[in-house]
């Protein structure tokens, strides 16, 4: 099974994609600019890498054989027959002078392989100067160049280069490929939090890494068992004080991560596992200064991330399934009870943004679902 689903190297699942690519390969009739769209952290940028190989690769043309030292450099981002524009510095965007420089570069392109491959990744962050820069060589492409303009979202890509590119959907993966990259590349994450992980994650490898990573997760799935618990047990635990198990729970979900967070320990030699990582260093202190002054703003956000493990807890029951991994299930298998637990819960998380006593409006939801829990 496993050999089938890879045909580009280092690439996992998106096998019709790979497969209709390899095909148009094949007769030589691959269109020059493809964008590649798709949800953040479902492997776009591996799939540009292992689309390199396929172009460069003499060992296994078209598809491209992972092992030759061809395919070695283009998946450790040094061939210079792949180029990367991504953004650079503060600003996040792509410099007109890196798009210039590249729109030289192609012009003697290629330099030792029989194709050559511009990756901009993301294309949002190709402005229009920059854009203008090459447009040119989008729009008259030398023989052998290409391009893979990656992106969350079509509408963020240029017109002029829009409607010169092949928009190609890289979808989401299945659970399974998830949790394989998940036991590759965070072995060290407790198994329960890595089941989440995969849970939460909706088909993104990305996503999936950061929140194995992310030791708070273990703290809200902690809230979430003492709310499940509270709700049984009605308004006495519901009102009990900060020392009981429920409030406990509470103030650390709602207390900051003082240390840095450790960063994911897989991060691959990538130019977007680079990209990824500049992007958090920029965004993350910020943040969490920010978020260090604005109690509300965390408590908010940890009852958002309560109201969401809950509401999946309860759809995987109604499921048939057991529920998250480590919680105990909603007291209550009849499936129009469960159906109302969540419109209780949704009425919660559209209340959250308005709330201004975030914990008083948390008791209230608390008792909302305690009293569809025991209704007749
Ligand atoms: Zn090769």
């Amino acid at each position: 099974m496993d050999q089938p689903a890879q045909r580009f190297p280092g690439v996992l699942g998106h096998e019709a994609v790979q497969a209709a690519i390899a095909r148009a390969l094949g007769r030589g009739q691959l269109h020059h600019s493809l964008v590649l769209v798709g949800p953040r952290g479902v492997g776009k940028a591996t799939f540009a890498r292992g689309l390199g190989c396929a172009l460069l690769c003499r060992a296994r043309p078209g598809l491209g054989c992972g092992a030759c030292p061809t395919c070695q450099r283009v998946l450790a981002g040094n061939h210079p027959d792949v180029d990367w524009l991504v953004p650079d510095g503060k600003a996040g965007t792509i410099s007109v002078d890196a798009a210039r420089a590249c729109h030289v570069r192609q012009a003697h392109a290629p330099y030792e392989a029989d194709a050559y491959l511009v990756v901009i990744d993301p294309a949002d962050a190709l402005g229009e100067a920059a854009g203008n820069a090459l447009l040119k060589t989008i729009e008259e492409p030398r023989p052998g160049v290409h391009f893979a303009l990656l992106t969350t979202n079509l509408q963020g890509v240029l017109p002029t280069l829009l409607s010169r590119s092949l928009p190609v959907r890289v979808g989401r993966l299945d659970d399974a490929i998830v949790r394989a990259i998940l036991d590759a590349r965070a072995a060290g994450a407790p198994q329960e939090r890595r089941d989440m992980a995969v849970l939460l994650a909706e088909g993104s490898a990305g996503v999936a890494l950061e929140l194995a990573a992310d030791p708070s997760l273990a703290r809200s799935l902690e809230l979430v068992r003492q709310a499940l618990t509270a709700v049984r047990a009605g308004p006495p635990a519901i009102f009990g004080g900060d020392d009981h198990p429920l409030w406990a729970a509470w103030t650390a979900a709602i207390t900051p991560d003082e240390t840095p967070e450790p960063a994911p320990t897989e991060a691959a030699p990538e130019p977007a596992g680079k990209k990824k990582k500049a992007a958090k260093k920029d965004g993350e202190p910020a943040a969490k200064s920010s978020a260090k002054k604005d109690g509300p703003a965390l408590q908010r956000a940890a009852v958002r991330r309560l109201v969401e493990l809950w509401i999946l807890h309860v759809r995987e029951q109604l499921r048939g399934r057991p529920g998250l991994p480590g919680l105990p299930p909603v007291p209550a298998p009849a499936p129009g009870t469960l159906v109302a637990a969540i419109s209780a819960l949704q009425r919660l998380e559209s209340r959250v943004e308005r709330m201004g006593n975030v914990r008083l409006m948390l008791e209230q939801g608390l008792l909302e679902q305690s009293a569809v829990l025991t209704a007749p």
